[in-house]
């Protein structure tokens, strides 16, 4: 497995794959790696003869200093899990001035409308950090497809965007939510959980079957208000927002509208650790 900090020594690698018509997969990383992330390792596996990660925390896509400086950093072990998937991986782990030289901010970016909503209402200038790593990455990696996983839906539909956007010739690929036995969503951030929080959290996906499950025979006001009276009961939690989104636009609708695919997202916080969720309902 070859590991890069530079982009010229990642260029070395790759530019005598591409000249002899090697396909390149590339799964971008905040590492503190885990099953979720492997599982677009392997798909990008089924579909390139290579595959890149790249392992950067993005400091720009980050509007909480403290929120960036607890994320977890597993280098070691990311390397081990990698390897254990495949030896021909390469893996990119630039540091910030390499990808950004001086200039580490973000561009501001004007999507579809979609980076308004949710995430973006939550998080400030997170997508526009998106938006601006991602073009860096892509440039320095040049992949055939990219592989997002659904546990960041809207990350997922505003790269979508972007790379129409930017003009840059990938393929973006979503793949499903990996989820725990208990079935929270794998997340590097469940390494802050306690044990009793880690099993409490359980109740994200416990929340999104129910509302599935009832998404037929209630109004969303009812399945919004079900949600929120069931945190409202829980003392480990923080509701930050629950929606039940349009997939496609992102935006709430008062009443369900026929032929239209809904999403349930949620956002909580429990023990200081934001997880989010989501769920398709029909
Ligand atoms: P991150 O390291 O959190 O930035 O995630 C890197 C990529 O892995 C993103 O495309 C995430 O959506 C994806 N990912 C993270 N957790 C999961 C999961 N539980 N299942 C599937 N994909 C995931």
């Amino acid at each position: 497995m070859k590991i890069h900090n530079s982009k010229a020594s990642l260029k070395s690698t790759l530019l005598p794959l591409k000249n002899n018509n090697k396909s390149i997969g590339f799964v971008p990383t905040m590492g503190a790696l885990h099953k979720g992330h492997l599982s677009l390792v392997k798909q990008a596996f089924k579909e390139n003869d290579w595959v890149v990660v790249s392992i950067f925390v993005n400091p720009t896509q980050f509007d909480d200093p403290a929120d960036l400086k607890k994320y977890p950093k597993t280098l070691d072990n990311d390397l081990l899990l990698l390897n254990s998937v495949s030896e021909k991986i390469i893996v990119f782990s630039p540091e910030a001035s390499e990808l950004y030289h001086q200039n580490i901010s973000s561009k501001k970016y004007h999507f579809s409308g979609i980076e308004k909503e949710m995430e973006g209402k939550h998080r400030t200038g997170h997508f526009d950090g998106v938006g601006t790593v991602l073009n860096l990455l892509f440039d320095a990696v040049t992949p055939d497809k990219a592989y997002f996983g659904e546990k960041d839906f809207q990350q997922l539909q505003i790269v979508k965007e972007l790379v129409i956007l930017d003009h840059i010739p990938v393929k973006i690929v979503g793949c499903p939510i990996i989820r725990e036995k208990n079935g929270l969503a794998m997340s590097s951030r469940n390494k802050q959980l306690s044990q009793k929080e880690f099993s409490e959290a359980a109740l994200i996906c416990k929340l999104l079957t129910t509302v599935k499950e009832k998404f037929h025979n209630l109004s969303i006001a009812k399945l919004n208000q079900l949600v929120e009276e069931e945190f409202k009961k829980n003392d480990f939690f923080t509701l930050e927002y629950f929606e039940i989104a349009n997939s496609a636009t992102l935006k709430t609708h008062p009443n369900k509208l026929k032929n239209v695919k809904y999403r349930a997202f949620i956002a909580c916080f429990i023990g200081g650790v934001r997880l989010i969720d989501n769920i398709a309902l029909n």
